[in-house]
């Protein structure tokens, strides 16, 4: 006798049975069959819908289904779908001009790649390139992309599953965590003890042999752990005093993210390359892109730039881009993300009053994420930073009353994302603030007092 098994069931069973999902155990999941998707909405087949209160995972800025980027890929296809990279498009040549005049300081060209960690990737081998030393220095708390380079580059503890693998002479630094400050310092009256160790670490590993100090122009998903204000402007001296290069990766942070072009623009800092990806088509189509300084531009004028990816500047891409670029202005959604972040940290300062599992806050136009604890005063974390799925079961349950409530966000270790599409309202956010609100309920229980 065969069962008969709705639509969405034979969906999840046929993904669940023929394809393997990131960073889980397969047993036990049990992912929304997504129909469509329209603004700040995901919908399923039994016609429930979903907030997406992540941007997936912090990329569709826009917002989903919308026409003009379909339509502008569409056009393209018809024209040319794909050259490879020798060639030149018009298109290609039009994105690279909008992206030197949105990019800041004298960040002039770029080159295409597939996503965040090959924009990673190459930023890091174009870094050695042009200075001929080899050692990176990189944040503990960040992510950076999942293959092995990019990988080893961030801290965040997905790595050490792979841990034997790791890109030689890449190393680490603290974070500058206010929240949990290294040194037990304030921010109001510390040193910036998080920067003089930077340069301790650079005097140790020998300046010489440092190409560049990698950073994302604001923190993501390893929490969003906002820079104090002068933080970016005294990593950038400490390059410039020891003559490294300053990479930004602006995969999360990029396009409009945290209210300006890119996130270091919040910080009035130039670097020397940009890293992005994401927010440049939205989603829409994967893709990524490095940006560099006419410095380092002018070095592979007379040198081989020793780069290459079979779908570097895919035509098709380059259409969703720069339409999506174009929306971003058309729609004013950079403004909107600053406006929408002022008022969302407004109330999630009303929620803190209300929920005693919220440690804190940290929030830059809309990338923010909410940090859970089980005592304000010891701070102890929800879930601890290297916890494996299966370890984070109050956050699991936090996360599954989310769903149940209608809520789709990024949720991990002791954080749940705010981080919605640009486009958003302050309706729609008033929505997810008060699902969040229900969903903490539980999360308060296991608060110690
Ligand atoms: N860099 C940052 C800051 C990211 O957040 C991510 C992905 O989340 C990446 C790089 C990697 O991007 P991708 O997943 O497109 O390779």
């Amino acid at each position: 006798q065969t069962i008969s098994i709705s639509e969405a069931q034979e969906i999840i069973k046929n993904n669940l049975d023929y394809t393997l999902f990131s960073w889980s155990k397969q047993k036990g999941l049990s992912p929304i069959a997504v129909k469509y998707a329209k603004g700040v909405y995901l919908y399923d087949y039994d016609g429930k819908r979903y907030i997406d209160f992540s941007s997936g995972l912090m990329n569709v800025n826009i917002g989903h289904g919308d026409q003009r980027v379909t339509d502008a890929v569409v056009k393209q296809m018809q024209q040319v779908s794909y050259v490879t990279p020798a060639c030149a498009t018009k298109v290609r040549g039009d994105l690279g001009k909008k992206i030197a005049e949105i990019s800041p300081g004298n960040l002039t060209k770029t080159l295409f790649t597939i996503g965040g960690a090959e924009a990673i990737e190459n930023a890091i081998k174009m870094a050695r390139l042009y200075t001929g030393k080899h050692k990176i220095i990189a944040r503990y708390r960040a992510f950076h992309g999942a293959s092995y380079g990019a990988m080893t580059a961030g801290g965040d503890p997905r790595k050490l599953a792979s841990d034997a693998q790791q890109m030689p002479n890449v190393i680490h630094v603290e974070d500058p965590y206010c929240y949990r400050c290294p040194w037990g310092k304030e921010i109001t009256s510390c040193s910036r003890e998080c920067v003089s160790h930077i340069e301790r670490v650079i005097q140790f590993e020998g300046p010489e042999n440092i190409a560049a100090l990698l950073m994302e122009g604001e923190s993501g998903s390893s929490g969003c752990i906002k820079y104090p204000a002068d933080y970016l402007q005294k990593v950038r001296a400490l390059c410039d005093k020891y003559n490294i290069l300053l990479i930004a990766d602006e995969v999360m942070s990029g396009l409009g993210r945290t209210g300006n072009w890119f996130g270091i623009d919040t910080h009035g800092v130039v670097p020397d390359i940009i890293a992005t990806a994401k927010g440049l088509t939205s989603g829409y189509l994967p893709f990524g892109a490095l940006i560099v300084s006419d410095k380092i531009a002018a070095h592979f004028d007379d040198n081989v730039l020793w780069l290459g990816l079979t779908y570097s500047a895919h035509a098709t891409c380059c259409a969703a881009a720069l339409e999506v670029l174009n929306i971003y202005e058309e729609d004013n959604l950079i403004e909107n993300a600053e406006t929408m972040g002022k008022y969302i940290e407004a109330e999630v300062e009303k929620l803190m009053a209300k929920h005693p599992s919220i440690g804190d806050f940290r929030n830059t136009g809309l990338l923010g994420c909410i940090e859970l604890v089980k005592n304000r005063a010891t701070k102890e974390p929800m879930a601890p930073f290297n916890a494996k799925p299966d370890q984070m079961t109050i956050m699991n349950k936090v996360a599954a009353k989310l769903k149940e409530l209608g809520m789709y966000t990024f949720v991990r270790w002791n954080y749940i994302f705010i981080a919605p599409p640009l486009c958003i309202s302050k309706e729609e956010i008033d929505e997810g603030l008060s699902i969040i609100s229900e969903a903490l309920q539980i999360a308060d229980e296991y608060v110690s007092r």
